[in-house]
């Protein structure tokens, strides 16, 4: 390949190599002077209870619209963020805000929703988190049984003692856990009974083809089986279509998310979609008064 390229392979190599060490570069000084600038926003992904046909919470999805690289996906500067532990004051300022918007919805009426903050290894791991959390909430004035904050089976099975203390730490102030990404980590499922999780999130992956591929059907619904029994709520990541919403409908999975009920949305556009959906609307004395 690197002949292609004038016949000096070393210098192609090193070239690319010094091409992508730039961008990592560029990337990373970006990310370092985000916060600062203020380049975060958060977009919210409304979750569907299945049995109430309501709206019952919402996932807060960090982006970073960036002056220099334009909007980068999460999958792009999470991992970075991670690496360089910015992960640490950036989820921070996360879980700050998605606290403040869920108030303000609950201050338009929406009394009953909850949010869902993703936690990333780092920062579940770094000293204080538990102690960052409950000032959080505290500062924002927010009843602990809104947040639901979602881990990965991989960030609490590594040191899994430590984590289990956590976890219970979190749990003993009244936050729901949520194992995000389910089924796609490969360890023993023991711990579901000894840690104290509130729900289950069937990845993505599953979810995609459960009406065409019978394996995958298979796994949702041993999923679904699975969580019941230990007592856990599922909810059903990434579902598009009807047939994907009747399929989970009838394997009693307890609440949906995907593109199919809402793409994340801006907190103007999550505010448009709940109006429109009229959620709540006769506890919405507020708004209620607002109208003609
Ligand atoms: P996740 O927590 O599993 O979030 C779900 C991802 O699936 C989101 O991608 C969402 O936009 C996407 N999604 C939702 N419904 C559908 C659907 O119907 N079809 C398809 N194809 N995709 C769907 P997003 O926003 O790009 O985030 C990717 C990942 O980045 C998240 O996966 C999460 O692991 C991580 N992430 C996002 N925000 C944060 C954050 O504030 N902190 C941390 N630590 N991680 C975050
Ligand atoms: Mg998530
Ligand atoms: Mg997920
Ligand atoms: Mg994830």
């Amino acid at each position: 390949k690197a002949k292609e390229f004038g016949g000096d392979g070393y210098q192609f190599y090193s070239s690319e190599l010094n091409h992508r060490a730039m961008e990592r570069l560029t990337l990373e000084t970006s990310l370092r002077r985000a916060l600062e600038r203020r380049e975060f926003l958060l977009h919210y992904q409304p979750l569907l209870g299945i049995g109430s046909g309501r709206i019952v919470g919402v996932e807060a999805l960090l982006r970073w619209d960036s002056p220099e690289l334009g909007m980068v996906s999460p999958a792009r500067f999470i991992p970075l963020a991670e690496e360089t532990g910015l992960i640490v004051p950036i989820g921070e300022w996360v879980l700050r805000s998605a606290c403040e918007q869920l108030r303000a919805l609950h201050e338009l009426g929406y009394t009953e929703l909850c949010v869902s903050v993703n936690v990333s290894a780092r920062q579940f791991r770094h000293d204080g988190f538990c102690a960052m959390v409950a000032a959080v909430l505290a500062a924002v004035g927010l009843d602990p049984r809104y947040l639901e904050l979602e881990l990965t089976e991989s960030v609490i099975m590594e040191r899994s003692e430590t984590a289990k203390g956590i976890l219970r730490k979190l749990k003993q102030m009244g936050v729901s856990l949520a194992i995000d990404d389910f089924g796609t980590g490969y360890s023993s499922l023991s711990y579901l009974k000894h840690f104290p999780i509130d729900r289950l999130k069937i990845d993505r992956t599953f979810v995609k083809e459960v009406t065409v591929d019978q394996d995958n059907a298979a796994i949702a619904e041993a999923i679904v089986a699975l969580a019941h029994v230990l007592n856990l709520d599922v909810v059903a990541e990434g579902v598009e279509t009807a047939e994907q919403l009747a399929f989970l409908a009838a394997l009693r999975c307890d609440v949906v998310q995907g593109y199919h009920i809402a793409r994340p949305l801006p907190p103007r556009n999550l505010l448009e979609f709940l109006e429109a959906r009229q959620e709540d609307r006769a506890a919405r004395p507020m708004l209620r008064s607002l109208q003609p």
